[in-house]
């Protein structure tokens, strides 16, 4: 069954949701469909029918430490802020656990490099090799773009799958 997209209590995205997760937070009050909102699935209650809504808000306030907890550090995440293609010689390295694709420290950790997105990016096992654990200027190597955190907004995008138009309105950039 398809999912809902939750959205805090200023409209901002915030995750999808199982409709089951959908139901108890609107039982509890804790959120309410957003207006014009199709529904993805409904429910038989004990005495009614209850309307699962494609998308659903969030009434009460929750941390913004909920909204980063969803960008953490992972070697998915830097190869899908980087598009999957070496910072190093822009070669597109494969997807999951190709053979090709590594994750290198700018810094090596030998140096005291952090293992963060400031200080990692995809790699391929070519470059990789190259630079071992040397600097960038021992080396004469020049990364395509400067490392960043990846925004959140850029992150969810890509693990949404086949969202509905209608969600369109609050996930920007997801409109063609
Ligand atoms: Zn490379």
């Amino acid at each position: 069954m398809q999912r809902a997209l939750l959205l805090d209590r200023n409209y901002m995205v915030l995750s999808l949701v199982s409709w089951k997760k959908a139901v108890k937070l609107m039982v509890k009050g804790k959120a309410e469909p957003v207006q014009g909102s199709s529904s993805v699935a409904s429910v038989q209650g004990v005495d009614s029918k209850f309307n699962v809504p494609s998308i659903l808000r969030l009434l009460v306030v929750i941390p913004w430490k909920a909204h980063m907890g969803r960008m953490r550090f992972t070697r998915k995440n830097v190869l899908v802020r980087d598009n999957h293609s070496c910072q190093y010689c822009g070669i597109g390295v494969g997807k999951g656990k190709s053979k090709n694709t590594s994750i290198d420290h700018v810094i090596p950790r030998s140096r005291g490099g952090k293992t963060d997105y400031a200080n990692c990016v995809t790699c391929c096992k070519n470059c990789n090799n190259k630079k071992a654990d040397k600097t960038l200027k021992e080396v004469g190597m020049i990364l395509m773009s400067k490392p960043r955190k990846p925004t959140f907004m850029s992150l969810f995008k890509h693990y949404l799958k086949s969202p509905p138009d209608e969600w369109g309105d609050y996930i920007i950039g997801l409109k063609a």
